[in-house]
């Protein structure tokens, strides 16, 4: 695993966060500005700026997020909920260590 990033607000949390979740890897924590009833951040240890880098994963460790994104909507109950990830400014990315957003606990509408 590379070594989390010292000016990196992600790479701080994953160490050092309230999380509401934990498996080898990934970490859930809940968004300091949530946008729905529930929304949860899934943060993976390993540093990559953003989605497009996410081919840095090891084919196991990817699975393995995936998996962890899923089980972490599942665990509070959800079973129809959006799962987002912002891609580079233009798309509304703020932090630049990969995240996946996850919202429910509200009808979520038809528009992306
Ligand atoms: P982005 O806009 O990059 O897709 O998502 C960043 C998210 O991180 C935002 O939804 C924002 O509310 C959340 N966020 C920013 N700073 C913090 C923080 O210090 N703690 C937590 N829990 N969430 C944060
Ligand atoms: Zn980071």
């Amino acid at each position: 695993m590379p070594e989390p990033r010292e000016d990196c607000l992600f790479c701080k949390l994953v160490a050092g966060g309230d999380h509401v979740r934990d498996a080898e890897g990934f970490v859930a924590i809940a968004d300091i500005n949530p946008q729905a009833p529930v929304h949860l951040l899934v943060l993976p240890e390993r540093h990559v700026d953003t989605f497009r880098d996410v081919a840095e994963f090891p084919p196991e460790e990817a699975q393995r997020m995936l998996a962890f994104v899923a089980d972490t909507a599942a665990a509070p109950g959800l079973t129809d909920y959006r799962v987002v990830v912002n891609v580079g400014p233009e798309a509304g990315q703020t932090v630049f260590h990969l995240h996946w957003h996850i919202l429910g606990g509200r009808p979520m509408g038809e528009t992306l």
